[in-house]
C-alpha cells in the first residue's frame, strides 16, 4: 500500500475514533485529557506503528513481549510502549527497559519478580472481572487481598487495574464488567488508605471503549478499529 494512502486511512480512522472518545467523555462529564488512547499494533507491521506515531499516537501496545522488542527497535524511541499480554519471567529483563507500563501483571509471582529486577516500573494488575474460565488474571476475590503485597513494593508502582470484557456484540453487556473493575479499584484504594492510589483503569477495546469511558477508563486499548483490515497487512 502506498505510504500516502496508509497515512490517509489512518488519519481518517483516528479522527473518527477521536470524535467518539470525546463524545463518550462528554457524556460522562469527564475531560478528554484524562483518557489515553493506546493503539494495539499486534496484528500489523512496524510500518503501520511508525505512521501512527507520526500521526501523534504516542502510546502503542503489544501483547507479546517478543513482538514488542522487535517493533520497539523499528519505531521512534519517543513512543511509549505498553505490554498488554502475559509476561513470562524469563522475558522480564529485556522487556522492562522498553516499556512505559505493563498492564498484565497476573500473579504475585510475576509481581515479585518485577520488584526484584531492580528498576522503577509502573504496572497494572490484570483482573478477570468478567469471570470467564478461559481468562487469566486475578479473580475479584483475590484483588481485595492484594493490598499488603502492593504496599511493600519499592521499585514497582501498582498504578491501577486492567481487564478485558467478554466479547459481545452489544457493548452494554460489557458495562457490568467495567463497573466491577472500578468498584474493585475503589475497595483496594480504601484498603491502601490513599485516595489517589490506583489512578488507572485500563479497559475498553474496539467494540466497547465508549462504555468503558463512561465507567471511568483512563487507558483504552484499540486494535481492530484503528488498524484492522488494512490492505497489504497480511496479519491484519
Ligand atoms: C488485542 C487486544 C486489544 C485490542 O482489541 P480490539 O478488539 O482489536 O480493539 C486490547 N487489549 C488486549 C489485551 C488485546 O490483546
Amino acid at each position: 500500500m502506498a505510504a500516502d494512502f496508509l497515512r490517509q486511512i489512518l488519519t481518517e480512522r483516528l479522527a473518527a475514533v477521536e470524535e467518539r472518545i470525546s463524545r463518550a467523555a462528554a457524556r460522562a462529564g469527564r475531560a478528554r485529557r484524562d483518557i489515553t488512547l493506546l493503539s494495539v499494533t499486534k496484528t500489523v507491521s512496524a510500518r503501520v506503528a511508525r505512521v501512527l506515531a507520526e500521526l501523534g499516537v504516542r502510546d502503542l501496545a503489544e501483547n507479546r513481549p517478543q513482538e514488542l522488542w522487535r517493533k520497539a527497535g523499528e519505531v521512534p524511541a519517543d513512543v511509549h510502549w505498553h505490554l498488554i499480554g502475559h509476561l513470562q519471567r524469563n522475558k522480564i529483563e529485556r522487556t522492562v527497559p522498553l516499556v512505559r507500563m505493563i498492564h498484565s501483571v497476573d500473579s504475585l509471582r510475576l509481581l515479585a519478580a518485577l520488584e526484584e529486577q531492580g528498576r522503577p516500573l509502573d504496572v497494572l494488575l490484570e483482573v478477570n472481572a468478567s469471570g470467564e474460565e478461559s481468562k487469566g488474571g486475578f479473580s475479584p476475590d483475590e484483588v481485595i487481598g492484594l493490598a499488603e503485597s502492593v504496599t511493600g513494593l519499592r521499585q514497582v508502582r501498582v498504578c491501577g487495574l486492567m481487564t478485558m470484557a467478554a466479547l459481545e456484540d452489544d457493548a452494554e453487556k460489557c458495562r457490568p464488567t467495567f463497573v466491577r473493575l472500578r468498584q474493585l479499584r475503589d475497595r483496594l484504594r480504601q484498603e491502601l488508605g490513599s485516595a489517589t492510589a490506583l489512578e488507572h483503569l485500563s479497559m475498553g477495546m474496539s467494540n466497547d471503549f465508549e462504555t468503558a469511558i463512561e465507567e471511568g477508563a483512563t487507558l483504552i486499548r484499540l486494535g481492530t478499529l484503528l488498524v484492522g483490515g488494512l490492505p497489504g497487512e497480511e496479519q491484519g
